[in-house]
């Protein structure tokens, strides 16, 4: 109240409006001019004085209150933490894979200061920007070489651009998808220049079909993960190890759009049938590319391991250049990578999360049902999301508010921070394995009736 009185109050003269400076000085206001700025400060300001000297009746302390509303409103724009009761691990939406504090902290110390990015210590001289993580890389996944980009697409987009321009690439039916954001493969194909060979059915490929589809033109035998979704029934593929057989006897690459980037197998967490890229090298793929931010559970990078000529090539193309990550980037992957180096799985909060006992977060739903009116425990199914393992669900707890109208959910998304749940037939649930314990406390506030 002592910073109001410091304003004139009374409400019979507009021109006896507070100045702007005046305004600026208030304490809860000049709080915001640290991360807003002053000029977006000072616009706001000027905004709600300009409303208020049209009307009369304005006292200095509900001004003060309507330039916090607008400037809490101008904080909501910018980007902002959410608590994510969603259950989907890797939400597109959401920023997919949570980083791991360890690493962002080291990756924090690097990233505010200088660093030896593209310097080579030893020689004092230019050294390359890959080298570090390169090594990381190859350790992990056992290939022979690696090269890192922007995200997936373009690293889809480099190899088809390197091998594939004015030239044909055998695809199976079955495999030409369309992932998240309209990235689809044949649009992309042909944006590269290259000529689709389409091979097999929607269901059903086999060898043979790709085999007479060789031809001189032939650039790439192409293989893609499916992502989103799953073909179950009368379904015939060809195993990765024949197509590779193929490719060799034909001198012709074969390359895999691997996508999700698993570097462990993922039964150790209860979810099977995820090829690792590990096996994708073994199984003798010349090129397989993949995100960082999904399985990984890093960063946004696009990950391309393979054979060393071919990793080659595809360093020597000028596109390169416009695809290439930043120090922030790269010091959150090596960060990010170690944690396979050292099989510290759990210090990445995407395996933290599947791994944990579904009696923890039926203890913690338990919880929620003492504190909060018309909560009520449900067992529910997580899932990854982001284009990974569209098939799998995870044992888990929700919170369940039943005849939750839609202005629950409104409400919890405009809650500081916001809460973003699910909505099934009327009832919001909130799947506690996406939401991490540090957050009940607030999620038990925000449900309060
Ligand atoms: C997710 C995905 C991509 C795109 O990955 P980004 O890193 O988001 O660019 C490409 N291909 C497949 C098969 C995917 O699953």
């Amino acid at each position: 109240m002592a910073a109001q009185n410091q304003i004139d109050t009374s409400n019979d003269a507009r021109q006896r409006l507070p100045a702007v400076h005046r305004l600026l000085s208030e304490r809860r206001i000049a709080a915001f001019e640290a991360i807003l700025g002053r000029e977006c400060v000072k616009r706001q300001v000027n905004e709600v004085l300009g409303k208020a000297r049209h009307e009369d009746g304005r006292d200095g302390g509900r001004l003060i209150d309507s330039i916090v509303a607008r400037l809490e409103s101008c904080l909501r724009e910018g980007l902002i933490g959410v608590v994510n009761g969603t259950g989907i691990l890797l939400h597109t939406n959401l920023g997919r894979a949570p980083l791991a504090g360890e690493a962002f902290d080291a990756a924090r110390a690097l990233a505010t200061g200088y660093c030896n990015i593209e310097y080579d210590l030893e020689a004092g001289a230019r050294g390359s920007r890959y080298a570090r993580v390169g090594a990381l890389l190859v350790e992990i996944t056992g290939a022979q070489d690696s090269l890192l980009v922007n995200n997936c697409a373009a690293a889809v987009l480099l190899i088809l651009d390197t091998f594939a321009k004015r030239r044909e690439v055998i695809v199976s039916r079955g495999q030409l998808v369309e992932i998240g954001g309209g990235f689809r493969l044949p649009e992309i194909f042909e944006r590269c220049g290259a000529t689709l060979v389409e091979v097999g059915t929607a269901n059903k490929v086999y060898v043979k079909d790709f085999e007479r589809a060789l031809s001189t033109r032939t650039g790439l035998l192409f293989r893609s993960h499916l992502s989103n979704f799953a073909v179950r029934g009368f379904v015939e593929e060809v195993p990765p190890a024949a197509l590779v057989a193929l490719g060799a006897r034909a001198g012709v690459a074969v390359v895999e759009d691997l996508g999700t980037g698993a570097l462990v197998d993922l039964q150790r967490f209860g979810l099977r049938g995820e090829r690792t890229v590990q096996q994708a090298v073994q199984e003798g793929l010349d090129l397989v590319a993949f995100s960082g931010d999904k399985l990984l559970g890093g960063p946004q990078a696009g990950i391309i391991v393979g054979k060393r000529a071919l990793v080659a090539r595809l360093r020597a193309n000028p596109l390169l250049r416009a695809l290439r990550v930043d120090k922030v980037t790269l010091a959150l992957l090596v960060q990010t990578l170690r944690v396979y180096a050292t099989q510290e799985y759990t210090k990445l909060p995407l395996f933290a999360m599947l791994a944990t006992p579904l009696d923890d977060l039926r203890k913690r739903a338990a919880e929620y049902c003492a504190r909060v009116p018309g909560a009520r425990a449900a067992r529910v199914q997580s899932c990854l999301g982001g284009g990974t393992l569209p098939d799998a669900s995870i044992d888990s707890y929700a919170v369940q508010i039943d005849d939750a109208r839609a202005e629950l959910a409104v409400r919890l998304r405009a809650h500081s921070p916001p809460i973003v749940g699910r909505i099934e037939d009327g009832k919001l649930f909130l799947d506690l394995r996406t939401i991490s314990p540090a957050e009940d406390v607030v999620v038990m506030r925000a449900l309060q009736p």
